[in-house]
């Protein structure tokens, strides 16, 4: 068993070694390749927690900025027991890398807390979010880092995080973190803009193949904000979502299940508790449906198979057992290096996270653009402006792909990290870190 900072290590080893062969084919220059070896900023936190009996906790967090080449860092924060320095230096990566890949203004970051926010009471929970972001307050701004929701995070503790910075600040800085509730200048469309997002990419390859919603069977790993968000608009445009799996079940039913009734029934304790987080495993009353364990998702009969939970869902022991023919990466890094080889051999297409899950920071972008000028679109607008930006980068992806003969993943790296080589290369050469 590998230590946290062990398995962080690795995971970074992992996303960097896939930048080999992207270096060879942009014949970018070594300085480049220097460049984005490692972040620009590492910040690590302490944070003292006062728990509701009078005892004292002291959690570890941190921010890295991987860069701000193309604009401000931008990424999410994680609250999550196995968040180490490691896994929140490549998720920045990433987020450096998918920003470039849709052509945002923005550099990559992200954050994170070492903490099961799951055993925390709401009150602690606000404690534990207000002490994270006085500890990083200092590093951020609306020109400089804009934190946004992630794993386990959401509005409402983007809400709490917004306010402890007004506090800070002694004034309203809306623009320095997105994903906020829509009465603190929150963008509407931002809680679904991961799945949608999702979706129009699987659209678009869908149409590419000629290949109709009612024909494709889904199945989703991961019911969370992007996986539920995601089953949901698919389920309203024809796809058949036959399998849903959070952390403790698979829910299969092969003709086809309806997400919503599913993720209210998941909500309900939480609602009826005052909790932030769900206690209930996803459940089903509709008949015939079967219930097996969490993994049984991976081996299940299905045409796309979307991974919307955690990095290295799928890695050398379960490939094998994949029997869809595309993948959707929601989650960030869901297929380990060596599995995405395995995949490629056998000819599974991979729709990667840089690009699938790409509509979040679309919409977090959206909400910074509102939140600078003072000027609000409603969602409809939004969710357009969305299609639109995702339309046109995807179309390149898929073109680049085919041109080249490479795989999407390639070829949205290519993209990306063909942006932030132009962007170095830019800047002269005298230039810092950042
Ligand atoms: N955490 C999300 C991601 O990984 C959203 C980031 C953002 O909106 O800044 O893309």
């Amino acid at each position: 068993m590998m230590s946290d900072t062990q398995a962080g290590t690795a995971l970074f080893d992992d996303a960097q070694g896939r930048l080999e062969a992207i270096f060879q084919r942009l014949e970018a220059n070594g300085e480049v390749r220097r460049r984005l070896a490692q972040p620009a900023l590492s910040l690590e936190v302490s944070i003292p927690l006062r728990r509701d009996d009078g005892s004292l906790e002291v959690f570890r967090g941190w921010r890295v900025q991987y860069d701000s080449i193309r604009g401000p860092a931008k990424g999410g924060i994680r609250f999550h027991p196995q968040v180490d320095q490691g896994e929140v230096t490549t998720l920045a990566f990433w987020m450096a890398v998918k920003c470039a890949v849709v052509g945002l203004p923005f550099g990559g970051g992200k954050g994170g807390v070492c903490v099961d926010p799951k055993t925390l009471s709401p009150l602690e929970l606000e404690r534990l979010s207000r002490g994270y972001l006085r500890a990083i307050a200092d590093v951020i701004g609306p020109d400089r880092d804009i934190p946004a929701p992630d794993v386990n995070t959401n509005e409402t503790i983007m809400g709490w995080m917004a306010d402890e910075y007004a506090i800070i600040a002694r004034r309203q800085v809306p623009g320095v973190i997105t994903g906020k509730p829509l009465p603190l200048g929150g963008s509407p469309g931002r809680v679904a803009a991961t799945g949608r997002g999702a979706l129009s990419v699987l659209d678009m390859w869908a149409k590419h193949a000629r290949r109709e919603p009612g024909d494709l069977r889904i199945a989703v790993q991961g019911f969370g904000n992007g996986g539920y968000h995601f089953a949901r608009l698919a389920h309203a445009r024809g796809y058949r979502i036959v399998a849903i799996a959070d952390s403790r079940r698979t829910l299969h039913h092969p003709e086809g299940l309806d997400p919503t009734p599913i993720w209210e029934e998941k909500q309900k304790s939480r609602e009826l508790k005052g909790l932030v987080y769900c206690e209930e495993a996803v459940r089903c009353e509709q008949a015939g449906t079967r219930s097996g364990d969490a993994e049984d998702i991976l081996s299940l009969d299905c045409d796309v198979l979307v991974l919307a939970a955690l990095e290295n869902a799928v890695d050398t022991g379960n490939v094998e057992a994949i029997r869809a023919e595309v993948i959707l990466e929601i989650a960030n890094g869901p297929v380990s290096s060596e599995a995405d080889r395995a995949l490629e051999s056998r000819e599974v297409t991979v729709i990667p996270d840089v690009l699938a899950n790409a509509g979040g920071v679309i919409v977090s972008h959206l909400e910074w653009v509102q939140n600078r000028c003072g000027e609000y679109r409603d969602e409809e607008a939004v969710n357009r402006l969305l299609e639109e930006r995702l339309a046109a980068e995807a179309a390149g992806v898929f073109a680049l792909a085919e041109r080249e003969g490479v795989t999407l993943r390639t070829a949205a790296y290519m993209q990306g990290i063909g942006r932030l080589a132009r962007a170095i290369q830019a800047r002269g050469n005298c230039q810092e870190a950042g």
